[in-house]
């Protein structure tokens, strides 16, 4: 892992972007999204949290601007390319943490749940080839490193490869 990344940036992003949303949340930043936010409510929210704003809207980045906070055009289409966009600027790391994840429906921190913990929560199959486990206690919901974690992570080494 690189030793300067940056691991304490918390990103805002708009309604064009709820699947950035999710994977910097799964590398452990704090990440607000909601579809239904106004560009007014964004810069506010921006301002009273020291959020970045991740958007396709130039407007609302040269508003963002004026007032001083930070603001990039996300141009990508992938959620790779968003990401590794966004890394450029803000040099953030495109390294899957376990011990700083975080849910993607919610943005919670999770929690490491041990084997015996989700016995009877996941299902059988999952209990058998997985050992380890997260909880969101918001969500009530656990996860695990799926056959679709594989998918992840080459998304992840591409997003890697856009920044270098
Ligand atoms: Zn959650």
């Amino acid at each position: 892992m690189s030793v300067n990344c940056n691991r304490n940036v918390k990103f805002i992003v708009d309604r064009m972007h709820g699947d950035l949303a999710r994977w910097l949340r799964i590398l452990g930043y704090d990440t607000l999204y909601s579809p239904n936010l106004s560009d007014y409510r964004i810069i506010l929210i921006a301002r009273r949290t020291g959020r970045i704003i991740a958007t396709r809207d130039r407007g609302l980045v040269a508003w963002a601007r004026r007032k001083g906070l930070k603001a990039y055009i996300i141009s990508g289409v992938e959620p790779e390319e968003k990401l590794g966009e966004l890394a450029q600027y803000t040099h953030i790391c495109i390294e899957f943490d376990p011990g700083r994840t975080r849910c993607p429906l919610c943005n919670n921190k999770l929690v490491k749940i041990t084997k015996d913990e989700v016995r009877g929560i996941v299902p059988p199959k999952v209990y058998e080839e997985h050992d380890e486990f997260w909880y969101c206690s918001r969500c009530g919901k656990a996860y695990w490193i799926g056959s679709h974690w594989r998918d992840i992570f080459s998304r992840l080494e591409r997003a890697k490869r856009l920044t270098s």
